[in-house]
């Protein structure tokens, strides 16, 4: 009898285990199975043999984006690669690497990514599929630094596309919410590490929502995220600074008071998970985001939805929006608006747009959530907004599409790298066509 050790018995290169479920809870992943190569080669040979397969990051979208009807790959066993370039500014990351750790590295060599998302733990692969952004009147969703992308393509060979090399075709091919291969390895440009600060404003006058008032708050510093509650006011400003760059804000900015004291974006939990407040100088990366990469979220109980729209739409989008307060706030944790510099990414929702994100974190109530979002897509559909590929929405596919201009152009590229469609899914087959 052959043992479980035996030739004849040995287990799959790649460990193998179902997928399960987002960070969130509320997204199953399929049956599975979830394979955990060890090496490039059995990354290869995997996707080589495989007929349908999907990437895995750190689970942290809400939208079924990752789900697969078979195969599922997570590239967190493979070496996690960074190697940083002074000389060039740039780093060389593995895909499964989270973006925080990519910052503590660069900050170590007197560098820091452009810009970060409100939490540092996911995954730079996971990101720059699906355009994660923080947030900057000139600062550009985090897709848009990747200069360099390593792939494994459908027939299991390695593929390397830079902005340089091959200028007609990277724009499609950076945000690509996982349909033209697995990425292993991006290279990012990095910027000079400089010191920055936050600080917290609490209660802004009713007055302070109309379209001037909402540009220079989201003006007041390098980056800023609006919290409210469809309630008519901000109640939270949070303003992270360049030390040197940008004016200190006055204690009542605007009518906005500082806050005193550390506060967390959703009402009634604790601040100790959050970056500091204070206003003392320190890495960028523990200023940008809203959460402290040595806190791990313990639990989910949220969902996210999304919306991009023109600048200039901010203040009459969220006006036509605001008659739902009374049904939206029994169903919110918080709102969030901030800003996102135009790219030139095929399917970034920043595409060619200088652009404001209207964002609501929701309570754990998918049912009436799912009610609710048609109600406000409707109030924003004269703004043309366009949804965060990771998050929750229920726009018609032709909405989507139509707020791509290249979306023909990413189709071809699609068709050229994987005719077969080995990375495909049900999400995209649904908003991208099949
Ligand atoms: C608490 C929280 C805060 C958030 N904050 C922000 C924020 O500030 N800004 C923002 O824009 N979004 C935010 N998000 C959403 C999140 O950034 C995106 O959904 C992001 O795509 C998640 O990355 P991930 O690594 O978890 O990827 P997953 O959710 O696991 O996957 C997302 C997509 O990336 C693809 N993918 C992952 N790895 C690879 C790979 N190696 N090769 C090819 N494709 C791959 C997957 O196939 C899938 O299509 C937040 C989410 C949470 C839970």
């Amino acid at each position: 009898m052959p043992t479980e050790t035996s030739p004849d018995h040995a287990p799959e290169p790649d460990a193998v285990e179902r997928p399960g479920v987002s960070w969130s809870g509320t997204v199953d992943y399929g049956p599975g199975p979830l394979h955990a190569p060890t090496s490039l080669e059995e990354l290869r040979a995997l996707v080589g043999r495989s007929t349908r397969i999907r990437a895995l990051g750190t689970r942290h979208s809400f939208s079924e984006v990752a789900a697969s009807d078979a195969d599922l790959v997570t590239l967190a066993q493979l070496p996690p690669d960074l190697e940083i370039d002074t000389a060039s500014r740039t780093v060389r990351v593995a895909a499964g690497v989270r973006y925080g750790e990519l910052a503590l590295a660069a900050h170590a060599r007197g560098l820091a990514p452009a810009n970060m998302g409100s939490l540092p733990h996911i995954s730079v692969g996971g990101a720059t599929a699906t355009g994660t952004h923080g947030s900057g009147d000139r600062r550009r969703s985090l897709s848009s630094s990747v200069r360099e992308i390593e792939l494994v393509t459908a027939d299991g060979d390695q593929l390397t596309l830079s902005r340089e090399g091959d200028p007609e075709i990277f724009g499609g091919a950076v945000l690509a919410l996982g349909t033209l291969g697995v990425l292993t390895h991006l290279t990012l440009d990095l910027v000079p590490a400089a010191p920055m600060r936050q600080s917290v404003h609490l209660d802004f006058p009713a007055a302070r929502m109309g379209a001037q008032d909402l540009a220079t708050m989201l003006a007041g510093g390098a980056s800023v995220s609006l919290f409210h509650h469809w309630d008519g006011h901000i109640s939270q400003a949070w303003v992270k600074q360049v030390v040197g760059a940008d004016a200190e804000l006055p204690e009542n900015w605007l009518g906005g008071m500082r806050s005193r004291e550390a506060v967390h974006p959703l009402p009634g939990m604790p601040a100790d998970s959050c970056t500091d407040q204070s206003g003392a100088p320190g890495p960028a990366h523990e200023r940008l985001p809203h959460f402290r990469l040595e806190f791990t979220p313990s639990n989910g109980e949220e969902i996210q939805s999304e919306y991009f729209v023109a600048r200039e739409d901010l203040a009459p989008a969220l006006a036509a929006v605001m008659p739902l307060g009374e049904r939206i706030r029994p169903l919110l944790h918080a709102s969030e608006v901030r800003t996102v510099a135009a790219d030139e990414l095929w399917l970034s929702p920043a595409y060619q747009r200088d652009s404001a994100c209207v964002h609501f974190t929701w309570k754990q109530l998918p049912e009436q959530v799912a009610v609710l979002l048609p109600e406000i897509e409707e109030r924003l559909a004269p703004f043309a907004p366009r949804p965060h590929w990771g998050k929750v929405f229920t726009t018609a596919p032709e909405q989507v599409r139509a707020q791509y201009p290249r979306l023909g152009d990413f189709l071809a590229l699609r068709d050229r790298l994987d005719p077969e469609r080995v990375f495909t899914n049900a999400y995209v087959d649904r908003l991208l066509g099949e």
